[in-house]
């Protein structure tokens, strides 16, 4: 049996962080258990960029950012074991805790003194929201749609609806364009979009996808494979009104329908599990368990890995501070809350530099801006105005291997380029000798042009 100080389920950006912090804080032996090969969470698979914008003051893919928070654990020393199926937690009182886990060569135990839970989500499925119709194949939610083309070089369809316009599903919109699908709907039932402005600005209005709000999929048709699905408008009480239905003829539906806080070893400590799947946690991030803190998405659902990385932060170093008889430091619910969601407002261009995606107002007349909380926010509209730049990020063949591997341009190029280049890039095999940063190719465009193409993750 292995023992520890602080042992930290899950090696999201959560878990890692809280690795690092509770080593920093004090905490002597601190290990990290990932039941998938590789660390790093649900960001191996997010290849776009835009995150650690508050973290790290730079626009990072997922696996960049995964790299970095990797990396940042195991130089303070923390350990970080992967291929490792956290199963139970036992509470031995003042004795601390018993965890089983399992590998691939059979069950291994860990005594600890306190614990970070750090598991996650999961996404709602067909059968959480209950639609109605057959069942063929060809209905994926967001986030496996997402590993089938970022990582499996799967394409999962030519004609896609999505339901739900939260983040995950318009990211995915705007993936499967410039993979040659056609997105022709995304269908939501609320009134204003859920995802953030800077979403819909970059991933949707630009690519020209039709985005439907009060609207829903009222009946999925196909024998086998999927055929078609029916959208329907809703009325105020939410049903759908049946002479609005329509049909759209479609091979792959995705659901972007919401995600599930992942909390079934939280369970098993006896941690106090809310009804919607969310933990009850005081404010030092500490469960109904005493000892066993929790963070991220496995606490409750965020929108950004820049906050779950803080909060991951926080409960690591509290529980290195418990167990060292420290005061805890108290976790501020409120600034997660500063985004811009929903459809931007009418007018304005939505300054993507921070995640704040202020709605900035240009006035012909005077010259004036406003809206833009910083000058940065000035700046970016007058770029978008006269010549917007975007980054490039997509992926390339791996050499000998079936899974893709992420890359990005090294600086933005001109946005009206975007699909020449990454079409150019389905050709590109990458060198297996490569390592992240870098060089796979350079890609002419445009007019005499040229960009240097990165690698982001091995
Ligand atoms: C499909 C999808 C796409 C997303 N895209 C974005 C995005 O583009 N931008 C953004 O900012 N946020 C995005 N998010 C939000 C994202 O969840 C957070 O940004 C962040 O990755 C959450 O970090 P986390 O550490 O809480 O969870 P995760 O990153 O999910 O990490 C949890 C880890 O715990 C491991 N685990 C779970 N149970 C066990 C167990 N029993 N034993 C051992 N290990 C376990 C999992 O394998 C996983 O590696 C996305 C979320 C999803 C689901
Ligand atoms: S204007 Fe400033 S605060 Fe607002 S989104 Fe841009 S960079 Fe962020």
């Amino acid at each position: 049996m292995r023992k520890c100080d602080v042992l930290v389920i899950g090696g999201g950006p959560g878990g890692l962080a809280a690795a690092c912090a509770a080593r920093k804080a004090g905490a002597e032996k601190v290990i990290v258990l990932e039941r998938d090969k590789k660390a790093g969470g649900i960001l191996n698979q997010c290849i776009h960029d835009g995150f650690g914008l508050i973290r790290y003051k730079q626009a990072l893919t997922g696996p960049e950012y995964a790299d970095r928070a990797i990396h940042e654990a195991l130089e303070v020393g923390a350990e970080i074991l992967v291929s490792r199926h956290v199963s139970s937690i036992r509470d031995n009182g003042p004795d601390g805790f018993t965890v089983s886990v399992y590998t691939k060569d059979g069950i291994e135990e860990y005594r600890t003194k306190s614990i970070v839970l750090a598991t996650g989500c999961r996404e709602r499925t067909r059968g959480n929201i209950s639609i109605p119709g057959s069942r063929p194949a060809g209905v994926y939610t967001a986030g496996v749609a997402q590993n089938l083309v970022n990582v499996r070089n799967v394409m999962i369809g030519k004609r896609v609806v999505i339901l739900g316009s939260g983040d995950i599903g318009l990211i995915m919109a705007r993936r499967l364009t410039l993979e040659g699908a056609k997105v022709l709907a995304i269908a939501e039932i609320m009134a204003q979009p859920t995802g953030l402005a800077r979403n819909i600005e970059q991933c949707v209005y630009e690519f020209g996808i039709p985005l439907y709000v009060r609207t829903t999929v009222s009946k999925i048709i196909g024998h086998r494979k999927l055929e078609a699905v029916e959208l329907s408008d809703l009325d105020d009480k939410g049903n759908p009104i049946p002479e609005t239905a329509r049909l759209i003829e479609c091979d792959a539906l995705v659901l972007s329908v919401g995600l599930i806080p992942e909390n079934e070893v939280a369970q098993t400590a006896g941690v106090h599990i809310m009804p919607n799947n969310t933990v009850d946690t005081d404010r030092y991030l500490q469960t109904s368990v005493k000892g066993v803190f929790s963070c991220g998405n496995s606490r409750h659902v965020m929108d950004l890995a820049d906050y779950v990385s803080e909060q991951g932060e926080m409960a690591g170093r509290n529980a290195a501070h418990l167990i060292r008889g420290e005061e805890m430091e108290t976790w501020d619910e409120e600034k997660t809350n500063c985004m811009k969601k929903g459809f931007p407002d009418e007018g304005t261009i939505t300054c993507t530099i921070c995640p704040n995606g202020c709605q900035v107002k240009w006035d012909e007349k005077t010259d004036i801006f406003t809206g833009n909380k910083c000058l940065r926010g000035r700046k970016f509209a007058v770029q978008e105005r006269t010549a917007p730049m975007r980054t490039i990020t997509t992926t390339v063949k791996s050499a000998g291997g079936r899974e893709l591997l992420p890359v990005r341009s090294e600086g933005a190029v001109g946005r009206d380029y975007v699909r020449q280049i990454v079409n150019s890039l389905k050709d590109v095999t990458a060198g297996s000798d490569l390592h992240i940063g870098d060089e796979v190719c350079r890609i002419a465009y445009g007019d005499g042009k040229e960009c240097g193409i990165k690698l982001t993750a091995e």
